[in-house]
């Protein structure tokens, strides 16, 4: 069974997402586990203190390091062989490379940042940094389940079809997923191609990639375009 671990300050955060479809059949099945670690439960003042003001000044607070390595730690012996990511905006970009590169591990924790920040001391505890991309969220836990949904498509068993997680886009070339049409055959006006209605599943799948190459070059060219502003 894969384990996941999370670190967070918000465990309700997750619950109903997890709750729903995909990644709850997968949880009822045993094919994953998700626990929760609440970071203010290694806080050992009074107060339960996880943050506090940043040297030098500044607007907001940071996250401080005693409850969150503690925290850490609790998640490495509870899980040894975890991989612990850092939730980050300075962190490498997630990609579809990087679910399949976690769905083949034992086990992911995930740390989930609020506030300003972590005080930088805590990435030296971290296995990795990851961002969900150049955007700011409020907090680690929306990008930590976007990495948790991503990764638990990919576990073995998870998907009906063994074939809908290899067909997906980004997955088998690195390329994105052609275009598909259901009924109604023309919706307002707008019908859907007639090599899908052909029956010849030889023009259809040539029709099928072509489409899928045309579509991520067309993207490549956007993104390439909007950079040079
Ligand atoms: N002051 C930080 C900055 O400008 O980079 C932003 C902190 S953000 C408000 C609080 C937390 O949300 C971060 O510690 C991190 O865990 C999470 N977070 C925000 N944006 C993220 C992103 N793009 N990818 C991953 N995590 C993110």
């Amino acid at each position: 069974m894969f384990h996941a671990q999370v670190l967070t300050l918000f465990p309700d955060f997750f619950t109903s997402a997890l709750s729903c479809s995909i990644p709850a059949r997968a949880i009822k099945s045993n094919l994953v586990e998700v626990e929760y670690l609440q970071i203010r439960d290694f806080s050992t003042d009074k107060h339960h203190t996880v943050d506090d003001a940043p040297y030098g000044g500044g607007p907001g607070m940071l996250m401080k390091p005693e409850p969150v390595v503690a925290a850490i730690r609790q998640a490495r012996t509870r899980q040894p062989d975890t991989h612990v990511v850092m939730l980050s905006p300075a962190g490498v970009p997630f990609a579809q490379a990087k679910a399949l590169e976690y769905a083949n591990m034992s086990s992911i924790t995930l740390l989930c940042g609020r506030y300003e920040g972590f005080d930088e001391r805590i990435s030296q505890y971290v296995d990795e940094q990851l961002s969900l991309g150049d955007y700011v969220l409020s907090g680690g836990e929306p990008a930590a389940l976007c990495v948790l949904d991503a990764v638990i498509r990919l576990l073995p068993g998870v998907l009906g079809s063994a074939d809908s997680a290899v067909l997906d886009s980004f997955t088998e070339e690195g390329i994105l997923d052609w275009p598909h049409y259901t009924r109604p055959e023309v919706f307002e006006g707008e019908a859907v191609p007639d090599v899908l209605l052909s029956g010849n599943h030889e023009k259809i799948n040539v029709w099928r990639k072509q489409q899928a190459i045309e579509r991520s070059r067309l993207r490549s060219s956007l993104i390439k375009k909007a950079s040079s502003f």
